[in-house]
């Protein structure tokens, strides 16, 4: 067995410090080796740079000009290129809505790139979101779940992890029960649903709300009484993992501090809602949220996507590490709680949680090394060191 001593600082999930982790067949055999260096072990010293699980990133549509409805082989790896440069090592392709036959040809596509070693399965923001809280997604495409959709679906569910849904849909609570006995994992998303029929979701089989505060109903007032919506509801509710996105641009320092207040790093989950212009050049003024069609364009401004008319977001330009520096030096949170989001968190909701995300005995020796600004300088994957260079 090939072993590897890598040595650097270590962000565990309670503390940073220096430390050194003995790798070997792809797994961390030892996550706080003391000994004296096996005769035979490789030495990696990263000596002040940071030593962080790898990764994982359940809501990605694209990046370095392609998006992932390009269905491309070239798109997608070099979405999954350029999110690994940023020391992302697992990553859900993610649909915007798009045409039904479009949605089919997408995961037939999936199917045959489903054994690159980054592909952490498909992830559906749509069709079946509210018109009312569309956001960015195409309305002329939104749909009603129905049971001959869902059967259509159940052909691809080896490769579909996970599907955001508007529960006030008609026939959601029908499609949620079919999915989630399938295994697969739904999200509450781009919905006008009040709190009420959020738990009622939650007893359906949705376990996850799609980037928080983004598209999602907060209080309202029904004739002089005031309702919950899916915030209040997301905040309380133990059952539900939230998404936040992780830009710095599409949550606000207070919601961010509120929802770690209500619901602790373990049921937050940091991810991107990356989109074709993420890790292009700085002078792009414009993009297209999934398909390139004229309808889906959208404007390149302050390091963020942006409908035309600038009433919404349409994705962010994030990668990985990008957040990372973000949410310490913007939101000044701790590396530990960044790490236990961004790596503990997705995994365990991609049912991961024993091999992956974390630095313990048996989990996978997948990390990305950071330097001090948080830069990628190098990924590990499976034991193995890529050196990486990115032009940002
Ligand atoms: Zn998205």
């Amino acid at each position: 067995m090939k072993l590897t001593l890598l040595r650097g600082r270590i962000v565990r999930q309670d503390r940073v410090g220096d430390g050194a982790l003995l790798l070997g067949d792809g797994v961390i055999l030892d996550a706080d080796f003391r000994g004296n260096t096996p005769e035979a072990a490789e030495v990696i010293n990263v000596k002040e740079s940071y030593i962080l699980p790898a990764f994982t990133e359940i809501h990605a549509h694209g990046g370095g000009g392609h998006d992932f409805l390009d269905c491309t082989s070239e798109a997608f790896r070099g979405i999954l290129d350029l999110h690994f440069a940023h020391g992302v090592t697992l990553l859900c392709p993610t649909l915007t809505a798009c045409s039904w036959d479009k949605t089919m040809e997408f995961l037939t596509f999936c199917e045959d790139m489903k054994h690159h070693p980054c592909f952490g399965g498909v992830h559906l923001e749509g069709p079946f979101l509210s018109p009312e809280m569309s956001g960015a997604q195409n309305r002329a495409c939104l749909l009603a779940p129905t049971d001959a959709l869902a059967d259509q679906l159940l052909e691809h569910k080896a490769i579909i992890r996970r599907i955001t849904v508007a529960p006030e849909l008609p026939g959601a609570e029908a499609f949620a029960r079919k999915m989630s006995a399938a295994g697969i994992a739904l999200s509450i998303g781009h919905s006008a649903a009040d709190a009420e029929t959020v738990r009622r979701a939650a007893d359906w089989g949705f376990s996850q709300v799609t980037h928080l505060y983004c598209s999602t109903s907060q209080r309202f007032k029904r004739g002089s009484y005031i309702v919950g919506g899916i915030v209040e509801a997301a905040l309380t509710e133990d059952s539900l993992t939230v998404e936040l996105i992780g830009d710095g641009h599409h949550v606000c320092r207070e919601s961010l501090l509120m929802t770690l207040c209500c619901k602790g790093a373990e049921r937050v989950c940091i991810v991107s809602d990356a989109m074709r212009a993420a890790g292009c050049e700085d002078s792009l003024t414009e993009s297209w949220l999934g398909e390139r069609l004229p309808e889906n364009r959208v404007i390149i401004e302050d390091g963020v996507a942006k409908l035309p008319d600038r009433s919404s977001f349409a994705g962010s330009l994030a990668a990985g590490d990008t957040m990372v520096a973000a949410l310490c030096g913007r939101y000044r949170l701790p590396l530990v709680l960044i790490s236990r989001m961004m790596s503990e968190v997705p995994a365990r909701l991609l049912g991961l949680g024993a091999s992956r995300g974390r630095i313990a005995p048996g989990c996978a020796a997948d990390f990305v090394i950071l330097d001090k600004q948080y830069h990628t300088t190098a990924v590990i994957t499976a034991g193995e060191k890529v050196e990486v260079s990115y032009v940002r």
